[in-house]
């Protein structure tokens, strides 16, 4: 079985291991440098992203992120996506720059920054899981405002991607770990 981690500093990690077991791996709760040696590939929760900088630094676990995503899979949601980007806005703010993306945070605003919507996967996500419709919850989410060459959108809300693959990574700006539909985990898995 393959063994994927959760950085599971802040946020809803435990979520994110539900939903690895729902799609049939067994996940590991990272929260420290060694543990990135026993894992095929990692995921970076939903959560507040400048709370989880803060404590990569504080456990020294930044440097070693980075160079784990340069050799294995990486997957984001919302707050992880926003750990993987080469830029961040809204304010400004470090990240690990694993993929090739510019990200607005709590780019959709006050009145709306929590919703639940039904998305069109692109035919590529649909082949490569299951056809069918996409929940989606976002929650002050971010918006990707640019992603670089090589990027393929999976799914798009309101014009803009939401699901990114890119290389080896992946990036959600919502939360797929929050439903009973295990598709994105699953094509997660199938890049392992
Ligand atoms: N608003 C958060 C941030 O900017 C992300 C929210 C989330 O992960 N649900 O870090």
């Amino acid at each position: 079985m393959k063994r994927v981690g959760v950085l599971s500093l802040q946020g809803d990690f435990a979520a994110h291991g539900a939903a690895l077991e729902r799609a049939g791996a067994a996940p590991v709760y990272v929260r420290e440098r060694s543990q990135l040696g026993e894992i095929d590939g990692l995921i970076l929760p939903g959560g507040e992203s400048t709370t989880m900088l803060k404590l990569l630094r504080h456990e020294n676990l930044f440097d070693e992120l980075a160079e784990f995503g340069r050799r294995k899979p990486v997957f984001g949601t919302c707050a992880g996506a926003i750990l993987m980007a080469t830029d961040v806005t809204n304010p400004p703010q470090e990240s690990l720059g694993l993929m090739d993306i510019a990200v607005e945070r709590n780019a959709y605003g006050r009145q709306l920054d929590s919703r639940v919507v039904e998305l069109d996967p692109a035919p590529e996500f649909e082949m490569r899981t299951a056809p069918g419709k996409l929940e989606a919850v976002f929650i002050r989410a971010p918006i990707i405002r640019r992603a670089g060459n090589g990027a393929q959108v999976l799914a798009e809300y309101a014009g803009d991607p939401v699901l990114i693959e890119q290389g080896r990574h992946l990036v959600a700006t919502f939360h797929p770990e929050l439903t009973t539909d295990a598709r994105v985990h699953c094509l997660f898995l199938g890049k392992l």
